[in-house]
Parts: C-alpha cells; structure tokens; sequence
C-alpha cells in the first residue's frame, strides 16, 4: 500500500507528538543529552566523541550530576553502537535524567528517526533536550510539484517544507522567433510551433514521470514562468489530467526557468498557499456546521462519544482532529476488586484518576493497565473502516470552534446517527 494522505498525516501527529513528549523532560542539573547524527556520519566517530565525553565528564563536581551524566552518556554509546551506520535520515537521541517530583529523577530514552535528512551532527549536555532541528520539520511537511518553464527551458521540482529541491531542467530546441534565416516566415512559424508542441509534451511527459509516484503526498502543483507560455501550456492540459487537477490557480510570473526561478516561484506563491491551507480547512468546517445544523438528518457527529459510536459501526466518511488535541485513552485495572475502566483524558489528569478510588470498590489500588495515544487510535479506527482522518489546525475561526466547541473532535458522515446521548436517553424497547 502506498502512503496515503492520512499516513502522512498520522506520521506528522505522532512526530510532533513524541517532540512534545521530549520537550516536556527537564533535568534537574544539566544532565540531558542531546546527540545529533547526521546521514553521513560514521558511528566509529561518533563513538570515540561519546568516550572522550565520558572522560570529561568525571571532572563534574555535583556528584549526582556526574553520576546522572556519565550513567546517560554509557547508556548512549550502549545505544548508538546499536547502529552499524546512520538511517537514511540521521538520527537523534535524547538519553538523560529527567525531574519527577521532589528531589527525584528517573532515566528516559527517546531515539527518534526524523522524518526529514538532519543536516546536523551536534551533542549538547544541557537541561532540556535540545530539539530545535526536529521543530523545524514539524510545520511544514507539505510537498508541492514546482514547474517553471517558456518556451526555451523547464525546471521541475518539489517544495518540501521550506525546501526547495530541483529534480530536473531541460533546455529546448525550439528556434528563437528572431533566429529565423531565408526560409518563408509561415513555414519557420509552422516549425516554431511544433517543436513548442513537442517541448510541452516532453515537459509533461517528466512531470508525470518525476510527480505521478508522488501524487498523494503532492498538495499541488504550482506553475510559473515568465510571459504567456505557462498559461498557453495549462490551457491547453498538456498535463496529465490527475496533474491538471492539482494545478494552483493563479500562475505565477517569474523572470527565470532555471533553479532560480523555482525558488522565485516559491516566493510569491507562499501567500496563495498559505491562504490555500486555510481555506481547505474552513470548508470543511463549514460542511460540518450545515450537516449540524439539520439535526437529525444531518451527516455529522461532534465530540468523543458520538464519533467513537460512529466509527464503530463503520458510519464516517471524513473524520475531523483538531491538531491540538491531546489525549490518551488509558486502561485503568483495580489491584484490589479487578475491576476495569476505560477514560480519555488528557495527560496530565492520568495520575490523578490513579490516585483517586477505584469506581467499584472504592480502594486506592488503581494502576495502568494499557494506554493508546488517543488521535493515533482514531486515525486507526478510520482507516480500519475506510474513512479518511483530517487534522485541522487551530489557526482558522473554524478551526479553533472544532477545538473549543465540539472537544477537538467531529465527523461527516456517510448516513445519519442518532446521537448517543439521544439513544442513551430513550427509554428500552
Ligand atoms: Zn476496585
């Protein structure tokens, strides 16, 4: 199966997820280490840096400090030995002693693959994990397809994130208007245009070639270039018509259709992207608040409970996450009665349920018996019964009612439900 949109997406939250977890950890003295490896490096280095570490770190003069240190410095030599090269992508590792209430710290570990190359080797011993090269890949996981062409050359290439990456440039053989020699005008115009014609398709040709693999993860397509040629060659669909379909409206103007000229259509397309975003989001919250609005006919279901039961019985169409929800959904097991209970709720109120009483038999031997990140769950759920998952941002209006107003979580769904609570309160046959 290829990785579909919702892949994509699952693998955003759940990256971002971890970092938040990572970002969470404090040490109490400088006791967190951050190491960065990038692609290229070689373990051997990496490891013989790790020892002369480790030797510097004996002169710490906290004891507990120096014992926290060189006990997450061993540990990660234990860990990067682990690798006979870096991944694809480097990686990062995030070894210390992290504060758990007074006085008290325990060990954690998080070695995270990032979804994007490091181009970072770095090792930093400080109180925080250091995760500013990770934050940086977190926003913008977007790709784009990039063509900038005329009549005398192409330049195709992706924007991922922030970066731009060139796959390929072409020159063409069409004559220049000017260049023309003795032969009839009509006839030098008749050659012109065919080997335009010829330019066009080859150009159309690459960008299935290089953009047709890519077409889930592809948001759109954004096409530029200096004069009228773009628009000729869009009006004219010489795209691929699945490409076609992904082509941003307007075309951009740019002065060049080299490498350069990418990065200047990148430039002033940033503002249409960002509002493109923006706007896909909105609509769908809009399709929610109508389908709301109907009540009982209506296809939608908001907040956990009724979008859990929908789910359940296979009902949703799209499934809508605000991008901010963080929950769990966490197994609680009384030691004393056996008794088991599910909750969703967020992190932070996980200790505080096992704190309190066991529900049934009022002890306080609650422990955790099994924990699911709660949106990762759901992305499973929907895609176990062929719905899609969105995750919306909280930056629009919309997107901020769905966070506020129906818990972070929605659905559009493929028939009507009654509402949960509406079942709940009628009385049994
Ligand atoms: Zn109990």
């Amino acid at each position: 199966m290829s990785a579909s949109a919702a892949d994509l997406q699952l693998a955003r939250y759940s990256f971002q997820r971890k970092l938040d977890e990572i970002a969470a950890c404090k040490g109490r003295a400088t006791e967190l280490i951050s190491l960065y490896v990038s692609p290229g490096k070689q373990i051997s280095d990496v490891m013989s840096y790790l020892r002369n570490e480790y030797a510097q770190s004996s002169n710490i003069k906290s004891r507990t400090t120096r014992k926290n240190v060189m006990w997450a410095i061993e540990s990660l030599m234990g860990r990067v030995r682990g690798f006979k090269e870096p991944p694809r992508n480097g990686v990062a590792f995030f070894v210390g002693s992290k504060a758990v209430g007074a006085d008290k710290s325990e060990p954690v570990t998080f070695i995270v693959e990032p979804p994007e190359p490091l181009n970072t080797y770095l090792y930093r011993c400080d109180s925080t994990f250091f995760l500013d090269p990770l934050l940086a890949m977190v926003h913008e996981p977007d790709t784009w397809g990039l063509i900038v062409m005329d009549r005398a050359e192409v330049t195709i290439g992706l924007l991922r994130g922030k970066r731009v990456e060139p796959l390929r440039n072409r020159q063409s053989l069409v004559p220049s208007k000017h260049g023309r020699g003795g032969q009839s005008q009509h006839r030098f115009e008749r050659i012109i245009e065919h080997a335009a014609h010829e330019f066009f398709v080859k150009i159309a040709e690459m960008s299935g070639e290089l953009f047709l693999p890519r077409k889930e993860q592809l948001k759109g397509i954004l096409l530029g270039g200096p004069g009228a040629t773009k628009e000729y060659f869009y009006k004219e669909a010489y795209l691929q018509y699945e490409l076609q379909q992904k082509v941003v409206q307007p075309l951009f103007d740019t002065g060049y259709t080299d490498e350069y000229g990418l990065k200047e259509l990148v430039e002033k397309a940033t503002q249409t992207l960002h509002g493109l975003e923006i706007t896909e989001e909105k609509r769908l919250i809009q399709r929610l608040l109508n389908e709301i609005r109907k009540a009982e006919t209506g296809l939608a279901a908001y907040g956990p409970n009724d979008v859990q039961h929908a789910l359940e019985i296979g009902a949703v169409d799209t499934l809508v996450i605000s991008e901010g929800l963080r929950q769990q959904r966490v197994t609680f097991r009384c030691t004393s009665c056996q008794n088991q209970f599910d909750r969703t709720l967020p992190d932070a109120e996980i200790d505080v349920v096992l704190d309190g009483p066991c529900p049934k038999c009022g002890q306080r031997f609650l422990t955790e018996a099994a924990a699911e990140d709660y949106v990762e769950g759901l992305f499973r759920r929907a895609a176990d019964s062929g719905a899609q998952a969105r995750l919306v941002s909280t930056e629009s209006e919309e997107g901020e009612m769905l966070a506020k107003a129906f818990g972070g979580i929605a659905a559009i769904l493929r028939y009507p439900v009654a509402s949960t609570t509406a079942l709940r309160a009628r009385p049994p046959p």
